[in-house]
């Protein structure tokens, strides 16, 4: 898929007040730092479209932009800031599961992790709710610019073997690098193709 346009939409901390329409949403979310903003702009070819973290954990919003004006590319707050309040993190987790729970319009969501660091609970506890509840997600593995070719295979292997002992299959997936353009096409190509479903 080409980008002909991405342009900012709206923040909320409310999914009742997200975009209504039949318009469908990509969710992009994953541990603070783990290189999401990075990744948004990679995708959509801007350079600034999502502001890449100097402080992570301070952009605790929904923030929705619209592409090719099809569809939605929604960037969610990272998680697992060790630095963020308890009460923040409460705020986070409710309107995170309101976001999961009612957003009819989301076809997939992205959890990224970086693909340096062996499987994390956080992030494999996030991948169990999402498949409790019936929410359809893809793995974005990221900054595989650091890592050689064997490194990562390995490093894939490990999820694999931890997740196939909870799931049938391993989700789909995809190796990306926003410092090196990784991924990029097949990232795109899949929305594509959900989209035209
Ligand atoms: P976010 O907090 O998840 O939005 O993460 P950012 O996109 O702000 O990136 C966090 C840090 O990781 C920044 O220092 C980025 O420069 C770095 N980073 C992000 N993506 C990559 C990548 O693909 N390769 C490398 N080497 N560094 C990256």
């Amino acid at each position: 898929m080409k980008i002909k346009s991405a342009a900012f939409v709206i923040s909320n901390s409310d999914v009742e007040r997200c975009p209504k329409g039949k318009i469908p949403e990509y969710a992009f979310i994953g541990r603070s730092n783990v290189g999401k903003s990075s990744l948004i702009n990679m995708l959509t070819s801007k350079k600034s479209l999502a502001k890449t973290s100097g402080r992570p954990g301070k952009t605790q919003l929904i923030n929705h932009f619209i592409i090719n004006q099809e569809w939605y590319l929604v960037d969610l707050p990272g998680y697992g800031y060790a630095k963020v309040s308890k009460s923040a993190k409460k705020v986070f987790q409710k309107f995170i599961t309101q976001y999961f729970k009612f957003r009819e319009q989301l076809v997939c969501a992205f959890v990224l992790v970086d693909i340096r660091h062996k499987p994390q609970p956080i992030d494999l506890e996030f991948m169990q709710y999402l498949g409790e509840n019936g929410v359809p997600f893809c793995i974005i593995f990221t900054k595989a610019d650091k890592l050689k070719p064997q490194a990562i295979e390995n490093h894939v292997e490990d999820y694999k073997t931890v997740l196939l002992e909870t799931w049938e299959d391993m989700p789909q997936y995809f190796i990306t690098s926003s410092s090196k353009d990784i991924g990029k096409e097949e990232v795109l190509d899949f929305i594509g193709e959900l989209n035209s479903n």
